[in-house]
Parts: structure tokens; sequence; C-alpha cells
């Protein structure tokens, strides 16, 4: 584990975000185990095998158009061309014909064009004749071809290794034959909320209550098909449960996420009974705002991410570093999210030292399609509501004390 900082509550060592992020995702290092799914079944899953094409993509010469094909050397002098149509070929047709030199084929997009045609004529270029067609532009060979393997030569690299199937990916797999691949198994993901005073929505609070948001925030963030998650509810501060549980989520999970219970009050027993059950963690105080701090920590074959108990601190952590070292944890091959370029509509005033994430809302573009960033307040760690109701996190640089009305700055949009 990080050095100097196991267990160490009480130092006043702050980390960068990127250093706090560097250490996390050295933590997390990727699950081994894998399955083999058909293809239909993979979608939404990490992909763990490097994929090349099974087949040229496209595997033959095809028309991209509806239209005629010719033999460009059939063509005189013009202007004027007139040919007979002698056949015809549709998508799926194997392309044999017997059409003698100087006819036409009558052909649709996705149909194979015979070897011995080269280009293609769009109908609405082509005037239809008693037995076949005229026009008047000549084509070029190759015209309207898709020809074999453009897309991708088969042996060429479709996809690599850690990417999540999505769309595009499933559709590339498809095309390159993929009747079944390998992925990374699920992530077997333990999630829990500590803290006596939450209830669930629906029950009537009592005194000193509060309705318990962080257990959907992270039920929503996690509800992903390359997951398995283990919702153990909200556990009560108490030492003796919360151990029971932590122990519990050790031996079963790839991954456990809790909130709150990691800072230094006396009921913030996490770091304590997480090292009490044979585990390294490493409490970070990272320089950012909302958040500090965040603790991390590996049992086994167990990473253990204990996010703030405050609900903003605990989703912008998340986003920040504790998602990313899921999805390593998950296989996938690290993105760092690009953030956009947006100004402030208005002068902006704080105190240095941490790198904030401040919930903001766009008001309007500037003249060149910039969004414009209008700051939701200066304190806001648990605002669940005015989380709900921003647009996304303006990025503060952590020696940042003031910055006027039109400055650019970092935008990441929700
Ligand atoms: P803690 O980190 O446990 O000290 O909690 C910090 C603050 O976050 C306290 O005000 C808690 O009441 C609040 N909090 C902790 N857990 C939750 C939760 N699951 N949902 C909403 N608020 C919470
Ligand atoms: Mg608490």
């Amino acid at each position: 584990m990080a050095d100097g900082c196991a267990c160490d509550r009480n130092t006043h060592v702050y980390l960068t975000v990127s250093e706090a992020l560097t250490r996390g995702l050295s933590a997390a290092d990727t699950i081994t185990g894998t399955e083999v799914l058909p293809l239909i079944d993979a979608i939404g899953r990490v992909l763990a095998e490097d994929c090349t094409s099974r087949v040229d993509m496209p595997a033959f010469d095809n028309s991209a158009m509806d239209g005629y094909a010719i033999r460009t050397c059939d063509l005189g002098d013009g202007p004027l061309f007139d040919m007979p149509v002698a056949g015809r070929v549709a998508a799926g047709d194997s392309g044999a014909h017997d059409a003698p030199a100087g006819s036409a084929l009558r052909i649709f997009t996705g149909a194979p064009v015979p070897a011995d045609f080269d280009a293609v004529l769009m109908q609405e270029d082509c005037e239809t004749t008693a037995d076949g067609i005229r026009f008047t532009r000549r084509p070029r060979p190759g015209q309207h071809i898709r020809c074999a393997g453009e897309d991708l030569k088969a042996g060429g690299p479709v996809l690599r290794k850690g990417c999540e199937i999505g769309a595009r990916e499933a559709a590339a797999l498809a095309s390159a034959g993929y009747g079944q691949v390998t992925v990374y198994r699920k992530l077997r993901v333990t999630i829990f909320s500590t803290g006596n005073e939450l209830r669930q929505p629906g029950e009537e609070l009592g005194p000193g209550q509060i309705y318990n948001s962080n257990r959907y925030m992270l039920r929503a963030l996690l509800d992903n098909p390359w997951i398995d998650l283990i919702d153990k509810g909200p556990v009560q501060d108490n030492p003796d449960l919360l151990e029971k549980v932590l122990r519990e989520a050790c031996d079963t999970s790839d991954l456990i996420v809790t909130t709150g219970g990691v800072s230094v009050g006396d009921e913030d027993h996490m770091p304590r009974l997480f090292s009490e059950i044979g585990g390294q963690a490493d409490v970070m105080k990272v320089a950012m705002k909302p958040g500090k701090p965040i603790m991390f920590g590996r049992r086994g074959a167990a990473l253990y991410v204990g996010l703030p108990g405050n609900p903003v601190s605990a989703y912008v952590t998340w986003q920040i570093i504790g998602s990313q070292m899921m999805a390593r944890r998950a296989g996938l091959h690290h993105v760092p999210r690009m953030p956009e370029q947006a100004v402030l509509a208005e002068p902006l005033e704080r105190r240095a030292g941490r790198q904030e994430y401040r919930p903001v809302y766009i008001d309007g573009l500037t003249s060149d399609g910039m969004p414009r960033l209008r700051l939701m307040a200066a304190s806001y760690s648990g605002r669940v509501a005015l989380l709900a109701q921003a647009d996304g996190l303006a990025v503060i640089p952590a020696e940042t004390e003031t910055m006027a009305a039109g400055e650019a700055l970092d935008f990441l949009r929700f």
C-alpha cells in the first residue's frame, strides 16, 4: 500500500487529485477470470481478448447504390451512352451472370459486383430506354463500388481487449464474424451505506434522521451489465455489525464501496475496522473539494473504496477517483475523461488550496459555442437537490483564488 500513509488519519499531508488517482489506480489490479459468451450476451460486457477480423470487411466487392453495373471499357466516346440491360443482381445473390460484353446489369445496394464489372451508375443518373439505359456522364472505374476489405482486411485489428462492448463495438464484432467473444467475468461489487441516521425513503423520519440518498445514488452509478451487485443496504454505526458486513463483503467481492464513516469522528469506524480484519488501508486526504477524505484498501482479492458520507462528496470522489479504480479492476482500459472548455458567466472568489469540482449550470453559450457557466453555491457537499439541478461540474484548479467573468475553465458535463 502507499508509503507512509497507511491508516494515519491525523497527518496533514494532502495529496493532489492526480496523485490520489495514481495511488488508487495502482491498487486496482484487473480481475483475471474470463468467460466465453455468445456475442448477443456479451453486449455491455468488457472484452477480454484482442479481436482481429476473420473475414475481409466487406467480404466482396459490392454496390454502394441502386443502379446499373457496367464495364467502363465498353464505353464509346459519348456524349450519349446507350446500353442494353442483360441481367439483375440483388443483395444476397451470388453475382453470377451471363451479360454479354457491352451490356449493363441492374444492380442494388449491397449486391455483389461481378468481377468483370468495374463501375456502378446511380439509377438517378440513368434514363430507361426500350431495352436498356441511356446516360450522359462517363463513370470513372471503381465508381460506387465498395471494395472487399476496404473497411478492414481479414486479420486486421477490430477491437482491443479492455473495451466495453457497446453498439459500435457489437456491430464491428458481428461484421468481423465473431459469434462469441471472451469477456471478463462480471465484477462482484458489494455496497453499503453507514450511519445510524439513515432511513429509507418512504419511511417516517424521526428526530435527527435523514433519508439514505447515497444508496440510491450508488445503485444508479453501478447499474451496469458488467457488474454483479450485492446491496447490503444501510448498516448502523455499530463496530461489530460493520465488521461482520465488511468481512463478509471482503470474502465475496472484487470491490466494496461504502459511504460514510471514513472521516476522523468517533463514529467513523471504517479505516480501523478494515485494518482489524486484516486489510491494508490508505486514508487519503485529497486536496479536492468536495471530497476529502477518501479511503481505499486491499484485503486479499477485495479492493475497498470508502467514500465520504456527504452525498455530493461521495458523488464527486466516486466520479473522479473511485469509478476509475473500479473500471480498471473490471478490465476496462483507462481512458482519461476529457473535460470540455467553458467560460465563467460571473466572477469567482474562493480560498485557494483544493482542486474544486463545483456544481454549475449552463446559462447559454458564448459566440464561439462554449457553455457559459453559472456557479450554484459555494457550499454544497451535502446538497443533493442542487446536484440534481446542475448541468455538470466546473473544475477550479487548486491554486486559483479569483476568476473573472469570461475566463475559461474545464467543465465536466453530466
Ligand atoms: P460521515 O462521513 O459518515 O461523517 O457523514 C457525513 C455526512 O453525510 C453526515 O451529515 C451524514 O448524515 C451524511 N450522510 C452519510 N451517509 C449518508 C447517506 N447514505 N445518505 C445521505 N447522507 C448521508
Ligand atoms: Mg456517518
